[in-house]
């Protein structure tokens, strides 16, 4: 079974809006790797999260705010032969975003990225206290660089079994 790149925009885009987390990479001062999952919002071109005000990924980002965050849809078991351990694949579709956050300080963007990222879940429309507001913490990260990944693909007339 093969891999294939993704390289149209479209495509990208359906995987981030078919996930339900993503993994956010950071880098400290001393180089040390930390991942969260978190949730988040999508919207031409940039991704929306939030969090609270204080914590460890917050002191990173002051110091370095470029961040990668990956995105991977749901896995479904796949395989040629079940006796063969080589031929089995987990088939799905995974997106990597590189760029810069910055956290938005404007009240009325702060209440528009939350919209963004509650319509990644759920369609409907919400208000929000203003202490909620001030308290959240809204991270925008442009996305600079997409990159896109389809596992498990297979070639034609290949045989699988889903398990
Ligand atoms: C599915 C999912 C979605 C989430 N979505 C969000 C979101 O949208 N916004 C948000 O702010 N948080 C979210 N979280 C929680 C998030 O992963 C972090 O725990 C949180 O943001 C606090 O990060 P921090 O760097 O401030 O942690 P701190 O409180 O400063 O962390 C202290 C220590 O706790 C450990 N730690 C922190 N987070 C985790 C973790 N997730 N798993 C294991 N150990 C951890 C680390 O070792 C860290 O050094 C989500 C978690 C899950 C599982």
């Amino acid at each position: 079974m093969k891999t294939h790149i993704i390289d149209d925009v479209e495509t990208i885009e359906s995987v981030i809006k078919a996930c339900k987390v993503c993994f956010v990479g950071m880098s400290d001062s001393e180089g040390t790797p930390y991942v969260l999952p978190m949730n988040f919002g999508y919207k031409d071109g940039t991704l929306y999260l939030h969090s609270g005000q204080e914590g460890r990924s917050i002191t990173i980002l002051d110091n370095n705010p470029k961040i990668c965050i990956t995105f991977s849809t749901e896995m479904k078991l796949i395989c040629q032969h079940p006796d063969v351990a080589c031929s089995y694949r987990l088939q799905s579709c995974s997106v990597i975003c590189e760029g810069k956050v910055e956290f938005e300080e404007d009240y009325d963007k702060k209440v528009e990225a939350l919209n963004i990222i509650m319509a990644q879940y759920v369609n409907r429309k919400f208000t929000y206290s203003t202490p909620a507001i001030n308290n959240v913490k809204v991270w925008t990260m442009k996305v600079d660089k997409f990159s896109g990944k389809e596992y498990g693909v297979r070639e034609s007339g290949m045989l699988t079994e889903e398990l």
